[in-house]
């Protein structure tokens, strides 16, 4: 699955010309429900724009007198540019917004694919059906996502599904598992108690991690090791890891499907490929690992494979893992630097194995268990199988999202194996499953070169310790990417953050 927080914030689009102040009063004032107490996003969006436009430019004044783009910005004579490190959804939002504004932009990506973590993948064996080895869903309050995709002409379609258990060998069917009444109603006190928390309990429920909260609050063993098989597909790791505050809001604050509802026709990646073709590939140089971000003069200089690109100002949206093995100079404050050592993220896997039929009867078709596989859904919900004879049987997708531990299990086997395991699962509900896989894919993210792990984890301490500081501006460099948005460890608080960032230029 993934992680979020619904915060009625709107990112200001490409079209509008708000700054990023008055964005921020909006979000306050203006998206927060009626009787909603003011919200995480509150703080971080105060934070933000205290230190933004005025810290922004005193830090730049500090690295580089009369940049062009900061002061007599009517008086520009040359287009002004900029240079974005990474072309996944943050960096080519950015471009996108840039580009409409008139700059000149070019992205510099390591990979040699476009896109980051959003990669939409088609088997041999059935080119018809598409699966997702990154990002999956379009959450019902994504409302950046949704506006590109109407924008571009992408259809979304419906990509709910009905959970199933299987654990302790029994399989569950929806609507016939449940945690204790206790529990429930632990937990919806919580919920009302943390609609009214202010800043100091928020800060205050972060040092905790979300199943300590859960035990404090009274949750029975068995509810708890449910709780955390449940839970922790949206963090990628254990519960007993992440910070409670990050939790909660995960919980509290999300759509009522938890921001699982919706999934491009066609693939994810074709906002991707919407969005390059508004760029211009050319504006995209792949292959290109930066090592060295300079500021000299007003200007910034990144450096990759020994070719240096130069402009006034730079967007770094690469993981924050990654930017210890950058070169900066004049260096990072040593706290931004510590926190991105900081940061975790997250062992996922993602199996999609290719069957000869849909065995397991409902298209909406999901399960939790307690194997090595972990998560299962009918990934190719709502599509056809355009190589099925009429009558005959479709064939159909399973996508297993195993994290943690187990995750690093599954990536240590052979694709065969990793088959085998999955289909393993499923034997509950068809003894045949195994002889009907067809083929596999798999992505094992904690072994990503370029990312480390599926998505930032915010440990405890970690989400009002740290984020803050990893979102400050370093003179013309402002970072964007996933990490850092509200809509945490989500497409949309990638386009946000890039958008943002992006907006802060212009
Ligand atoms: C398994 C999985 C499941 C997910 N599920 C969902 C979901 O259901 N819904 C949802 O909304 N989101 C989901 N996400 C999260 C979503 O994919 C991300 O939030 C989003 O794609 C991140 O975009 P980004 O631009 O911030 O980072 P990235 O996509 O990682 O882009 C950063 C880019 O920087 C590049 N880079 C790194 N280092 C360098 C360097 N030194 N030089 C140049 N380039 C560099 C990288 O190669 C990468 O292309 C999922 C992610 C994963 C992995």
């Amino acid at each position: 699955m993934r992680r979020g927080r619904a915060t009625k914030f709107r990112s200001p689009s490409s079209a509008e010309d708000v700054t990023w102040g008055r964005a921020h009063v909006a979000s306050t004032h203006i998206f927060v429900t009626a009787g909603t107490p003011v919200r995480r996003i509150n703080s971080i969006q105060q934070f933000h724009f205290m230190q933004s436009r005025r810290e922004f430019l005193k830090q730049a004044g500090a690295f580089a007198l009369g940049a062009p783009f900061l002061v007599g910005r009517g008086a520009r004579l040359f287009k002004p540019s900029c240079v974005i490190i990474g072309a996944g959804l943050s960096g080519l939002a950015a471009a996108h917004r840039l580009g409409a504004a008139g700059w000149n932009v070019t992205i510099v990506e390591a990979r040699d694919r476009i896109g980051g973590r959003v990669f939409s993948y088609r088997l041999p064996e059935n080119q018809s059906l598409v699966c997702e080895l990154g990002a999956e869903w379009v959450g019902a309050s994504h409302e950046r996502m949704q506006g590109l995709c109407r924008q571009f002409g992408i259809g979304l379609q419906d990509h709910r599904f009905k959970t199933t258990l299987l654990s302790d060998g029994a399989i569950k069917r929806p609507g016939t598992w449940h945690y204790t009444p206790a529990s429930e109603a632990a937990f919806e006190k919580l919920r009302h108690e943390f609609e009214k928390y202010g800043q100091k309990e928020k800060e205050q429920l972060d040092r905790y991690d979300w199943w300590t909260v859960l035990e404090k609050i009274g949750f029975s063993q068995d509810d708890l090791r449910l709780r955390d098989l449940f839970d922790s597909t949206d963090f990628g790791e254990s519960i007993r890891g992440v910070s409670a505050y990050a939790a909660a809001s995960e919980y509290f604050e999300s759509s009522p499907e938890n921001e699982m509802d919706f999934k491009m026709e066609g693939g994810n990646s074709r906002l991707v490929e919407e969005l390059v073709a508004r760029i211009g590939r050319s504006a995209i140089r792949t292959g290109m690992p930066v090592d060295e971000i300079r500021q000299r003069a007003g200007r910034v200089t990144v450096t990759a494979k020994g070719e240096a690109f130069t402009a006034d100002a730079c967007i770094c949206t690469v993981p924050s893992r990654m930017l210890d093995a950058i070169r900066f100079d004049p260096p990072l404050p040593s706290a931004q630097s510590a926190a991105a050592q900081q940061l975790q993220y997250a062992r996922i896997i993602k199996t999609s194995v290719l069957y000869g039929e849909r065995f397991w009867g409902d298209e909406n078709f999901s399960m939790v268990s307690d194997r090595t596989a972990h998560y299962y859904f009918h990934a190719t919900q709502n599509q056809r199988d355009a190589g099925a004879a009429k009558g005959a049987p479709q064939q159909g997708i399973i996508t297993s999202y195993a994290i943690g531990e187990k995750a690093d299990v599954l990536a240590a086997q052979s694709d065969k194996k990793k088959m085998d395991i999955v289909s393993n699962g499923l034997v509950a509900l068809n003894e045949h499953a195994s002889t009907l896989a067809r083929g596999v894919a798999a992505y094992a993210w904690q072994r990503d070169r370029w990312t480390e792990g599926a998505y930032a984890v915010y440990r405890p301490g970690q989400w009002f310790g740290i984020r803050p500081i990893l979102a400050k501006p370093h003179g013309k460099v402002l970072f964007a990417g996933e990490h850092l948005a509200d809509w945490q460890g989500f497409m949309e608080g990638a386009v946000v953050t890039g958008e943002e960032a992006a907006g802060r230029l212009l």
